[in-house]
């Protein structure tokens, strides 16, 4: 999987593959990122890429040309891949959540384009975009941590890419549950005991335990997605392992 993203602050995106499991992945060739910035792509002296929106509104918009140049000469490098999406990362659009992550993973390309400023001119989006993706209900400065947010979600979803398959598996949302409380030694700090379930050795007992805290958890903290994993125990579409 090859993430191509579009930003006019590229050393800002790129700390998402330098660190812990995105940097191993790229190392390991798991995946790959390819960083194109628009103001490559300006012909004058100040190299700009926005300028004032049509209709008097304040704040500046990106212009076309250099996000249109930028994807013509991806192509010309003969870049772009047969299995891929175009993204833009727009507050309007829907919201992100780990079954887009898991589906996206399955493209060879995601080409993420990250605004600044009011945003992008919309003749870029209806030419380019295949998908809009909104990381929340807030507004960001600008996309590009939207854009790591998405290449780290996705990335997880990618073969090989956490260590541990088994963990990805066990995250939350993907059983339709919240994770369970974790611990680590040692077993009694400064009083704090660690649930002696937790140290009888007992797999069985341990994996009830987990899966009650699991369970009360989500009833407590996301009502939402527990009426959903409970819609799947009684055959409907709840989280992809709910009803388990
Ligand atoms: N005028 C836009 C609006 O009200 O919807 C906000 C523009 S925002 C200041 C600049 C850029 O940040 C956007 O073009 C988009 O790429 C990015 N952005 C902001 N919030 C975002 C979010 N919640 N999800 C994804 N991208 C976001």
């Amino acid at each position: 999987m090859e993430f191509v993203i579009i930003t006019i602050f590229p050393e800002l995106v790129e700390q998402v593959f330098k660190w812990g499991i995105l940097r191993r992945a790229v190392e390991a060739a798991k995946l790959s990122y390819r960083l194109v910035d628009p103001r490559e792509f300006t012909n004058d002296r100040h190299k700009s890429i926005d300028d004032v929106a049509y209709g008097g509104r304040p704040g500046m918009v990106m212009m076309c040309e250099p996000i249109f140049k930028a994807m013509e000469a991806l192509e010309a490098q003969d870049a772009l891949k047969e299995s891929r999406k175009f993204i833009h990362l727009t507050p309007i659009g829907r919201l992100l959540n780990w079954e887009t992550a898991e589906d996206l993973a399955g493209n060879d390309q995601l080409i993420l384009l990250a605004g600044r400023y009011e945003g992008i001119d919309q003749r870029v989006i209806d030419t380019f975009a295949d998908d809009e993706i909104s990381v929340g209900d807030y507004v960001l400065s600008g996309g590009e941590l939207a854009a790591m947010v998405l290449v780290d979600a996705v990335a997880r979803f990618i073969p090989e890419v956490v260590g541990n398959e088994r963990s990805v598996a066990q995250d939350s949302f993907t059983t339709g549950l919240l994770d369970h409380p974790h611990y680590t030694r040692p077993a009694d700090f400064r009083g704090m005991k660690v649930p002696a379930v937790l140290l009888s050795g007992n797999h069985a007992e341990i994996e009830n335990w987990r899966r009650e805290q699991a369970e009360q958890l989500t009833r407590r903290k996301r009502p939402d997605l527990w009426k959903r994993y409970n819609s799947g125990k009684s055959g409907g579409t709840g989280g992809r392992s709910g009803g388990k």
